[in-house]
């Protein structure tokens, strides 16, 4: 049940995903930030494009819609909010499964950044999309909904295998590493700004990440511990979400 994915960036700082189930031939393509250059990254991969996952319902997420249809054909797969701005053949919601060829890809419930927002889970390839949830040591703005439901939401990612790669849809790592340096002194946190900052002074993207990095790294992860008298984990989660929304680093 491998899984070949082949990651772009695009538009200042989203990152494009196209994904081919290698038993099937089947691909998909994770959100449609720039509609350009994910038909410039399957032309280049030689790869055809028979389903689109959005994540949620934004602009730079399922703005291409349109175009790459009109391009490949591919069916739309992805929350009933995307209908807001796009074209959506089917609606999936938390603990739905799709299948691309063999793989199989269970859809999470990862409202918060928006009230519909899902992510995108391989178990076999060991894989999950997690779009503007999770992201290298932060996680999304909380445009819509409330703390409690981030937090939940978190908390289903972080509850993946530690070794499940995730891959977020935008390069934000440098920055959330400042945020992490200013309220964490763990030494885990020190050494993976030092790789952080190395890859980005190279120009390399610090996408994917696992959740065992994250778990042992990321703040809103880390909220109870770095926020110890908060009466509860949702209130500590909030504090830190509140703390990076006006950090000026
Ligand atoms: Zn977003
Ligand atoms: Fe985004």
């Amino acid at each position: 049940m491998a899984l070949d994915v082949r990651q772009f960036p695009c538009l200042s700082d989203n990152y494009g995903f196209i994904v081919r189930d290698e038993a099937s031939g089947r691909t998909a393509c994770v959100d449609t930030p720039d509609a350009e250059a994910i038909l410039a990254a399957l032309s280049a991969a030689g790869w055809g494009l028979d389903l689109v996952l959005n994540t949620h319902w934004h602009p730079d997420h399922a703005g291409g819609n349109r175009a790459v249809q009109a391009a490949t054909g591919a069916r739309i797969v992805g929350p009933e909010e995307v209908l807001r701005i796009a074209p959506l053949d089917q609606a999936v919601k938390g603990g739905d499964e799709i299948r691309l060829g063999d793989t199989r890809i269970q859809v999470i419930d990862c409202s918060g950044h928006t009230l519909g927002h899902v992510a995108y889970h391989a178990p076999e390839a060991n894989m999950a999309f997690v779009g503007d949830t999770l992201f290298a040591m932060g996680c999304g703005r909380l445009f819509e909904g409330e703390p409690a439901q981030m937090w939940a939401s978190l908390q289903r990612l972080a509850a993946l295998p530690e070794q499940t790669i995730i891959f977020c849809a935008h390069e934000y790592t440098e920055s959330n590493v400042r945020f992490a340096l200013s309220l964490d002194s763990d030494p885990a946190v020190a050494e993976r700004a030092q790789i952080v900052f190395e890859a980005r002074r190279k120009g390399e993207p610090t996408v994917p990440t696992t959740i065992a990095r994250e778990r042992a790294t990321n703040p809103f992860l880390r909220a109870p511990l770095l926020m110890p008298d908060a009466p509860d984990p949702v209130t500590a989660f909030a504090q830190v979400r509140s703390a990076k929304d006006e950090f000026k680093g």
